[in-house]
């Protein structure tokens, strides 16, 4: 085995870190190209007792595929996909390897010949994105107030154990107590950050494509108008998603203002009208219909909410048809690589810059509350921020933007403040997209005893030796004990 591992010389440097810009170090790197490769990979790992963390596309925003050392599994040399199946019920079944692209995925289903156009659901609109590491963060995307969790979308998986054994897992077979709470224990694997096993293989359920794909961008110039407008749309969301509608996202001036300056990096950009300097906020929202009637009723609805809410709609753009609604989407996923677009030129100045990303779910505070609350704290410390995300649930990214390492710090403190503060009132850090290295301190001040106890415990199960994944989600070995 030990001849097929290459040493991360200058070559690998670039694997040494994801998109959270935090840099690890490792000994050496491995490409399985089967799931036999990743058996005798771990097999070799158990043995010699080699730390091994995995990687998907490196596109993670938490440092989950950052090495603490040992060796790194990069699954990218696996992206073979199977033929489509059926299911008893007519369902969908598509099985690939962990490390083919949601790029990739899109291409292939547009290949295969179904009587329906077909489509995957988990859409965190980084195509560069694994299915397996999309897969092993529950990284659900923006639709998933209509779709639910990454989980409802893997039928089976094939995961490779410490030691090299194989465990295949079907949907709704097998169950276990996490927290009081019965989970499929594919969902452990699924959402499990790599911290338990590789997933080798995945047997994704399709959807047949909506008929009528809309896109909605709401420009808003008055907070009390924005913060109406999106208390109306939660009110009137369970009448909405029926009908279709899938996403409700938020983005704030500053977040608008890091895309206006990646215009001159970012192709997808270049055709986005410059943005006025009255907006305060932007609102994209998107519907999935299967006929055009309901999309035309969401149209309208959405139009008199904002008239209610004393938002101008003829400022609103509005689109129909995949490929004009994914511009769009390309516009709102333009948020998150302006963020890392300004860290990029950040860290020139201050190499010790890592993404500085606060992801709390609190949903027990109202919008108006949660985003004032994020920007008084930031003003208090002296930070800039940018902040969008999702509107159901008010989880929102709080990226702060600090230009010094002083500022670093201070931010870190200022997040700890938040969550502590949250933790009282019932919120919790969301592991959409998750924990990874980054938001570990965060997740273990702030998760319930009982359920990092089951954690650990279902660790030392699965992963005796603690090789995988060493320091994601849960302390490593040395800091455990
Ligand atoms: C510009 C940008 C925008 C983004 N927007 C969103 C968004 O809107 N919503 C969202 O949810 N996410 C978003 N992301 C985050 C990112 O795309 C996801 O976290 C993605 O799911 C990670 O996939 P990956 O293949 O890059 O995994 P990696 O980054 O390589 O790995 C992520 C984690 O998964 C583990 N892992 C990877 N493959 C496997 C495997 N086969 N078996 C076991 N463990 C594995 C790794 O060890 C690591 O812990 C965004 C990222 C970027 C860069």
């Amino acid at each position: 085995m030990k001849d097929k591992i290459y040493n991360v010389e200058e070559k690998f440097q670039d694997y040494l870190s994801d998109e959270s810009r935090l840099q690890g170090q490792a000994d050496g790197i491995f490409f399985p190209e089967s799931e036999a490769d990743i058996q005798e990979f771990a097999a070799w790992a158990y043995e010699s007792r080699a730390a091994a963390t995995i990687q998907g596309g490196r596109t993670g925003l938490a440092g989950g595929a950052v090495p603490a050392g040992g060796c790194l599994l990069n699954l990218s040399r696996m992206s073979r996909t199977g033929e489509l199946a059926r299911g008893r019920g007519g369902e969908f079944y598509l099985e690939v390897e962990p490390g083919l692209s949601l790029l990739q995925l899109r291409q292939e289903l547009k290949r295969l010949k179904s009587e329906v156009e077909l489509f995957w659901p988990p859409d965190p609109t980084e195509t560069a994105a694994s299915v397996g590491g999309i897969a092993s963060c529950g990284a659900r995307g923006i639709c998933a107030p209509r779709y639910g969790n990454t989980g409802r979308h893997i039928a089976r998986a094939r995961i490779v154990l410490a030691g090299g054994r194989v465990m295949e897992l079907r949907r709704g077979e097998q169950f276990i107590s996490l927290a009081g709470k019965k989970i499929d224990l594919l969902d452990l694997f699924i959402g499990g950050e790599g911290i338990f096993g590789v997933l080798s293989r995945l047997t994704l359920q399709l959807q047949p494509r909506p008929r009528h794909t809309w896109g909605f961008m709401f420009f808003l110039e008055q907070k009390e108008a924005l913060y109406a407008f999106v208390e109306n749309l939660k009110k009137n969301w369970r009448e909405l998603m029926p009908l279709g509608l899938a996403a409700a996202e938020y983005m704030d001036r500053s977040t608008l203002q890091l895309m206006e300056e990646y215009k001159e990096a970012a192709e997808s950009l270049k055709a986005a009208p410059p943005l006025d300097p009255g907006v305060l906020a932007a609102v994209y929202l998107e519907a999935h219909c299967s006929r055009e009637e309901a999309a035309l009723e969401i149209a309208d609805r959405l139009v008199d909410m904002a008239v209610e809410s004393s938002c101008d709609p003829d400022r609103a753009w509005a689109v129909t048809g995949e490929n004009d609604v994914e511009k769009m989407r390309d516009f709102r996923h333009a948020a998150a690589t302006a963020v890392n677009y300004h860290l990029a030129r950040a860290r020139l100045a201050e190499p010790r810059l890592t993404g500085l990303e606060v992801y709390l779910e609190a949903d027990c505070e109202d919008f108006a509350g949660v985003v004032e609350k994020y920007k008084a704290g930031c003003a208090g410390a002296g930070l800039k921020a940018a902040i969008y995300g999702h509107i159901l649930g008010n989880r929102l990214r709080v990226n702060l933007l600090p230009e010094s390492y002083a500022q670093y710090e201070e931010g870190r403190r200022l997040i700890k403040r938040w969550a502590l503060e949250l933790a009282g009132r019932r919120g919790k850090v969301d592991r959409q997209h998750g924990i990874g290295k980054l938001k570990r301190e965060l997740f273990l001040q702030m998760a319930p005893r009982e359920y990092l106890e089951d954690l650990q415990r279902l660790k030392e199960h699965y992963d005796p030796a603690g090789l995988w994944n060493r320091g994601t989600l849960l302390p490593p070995p040395c800091e455990s004990r």
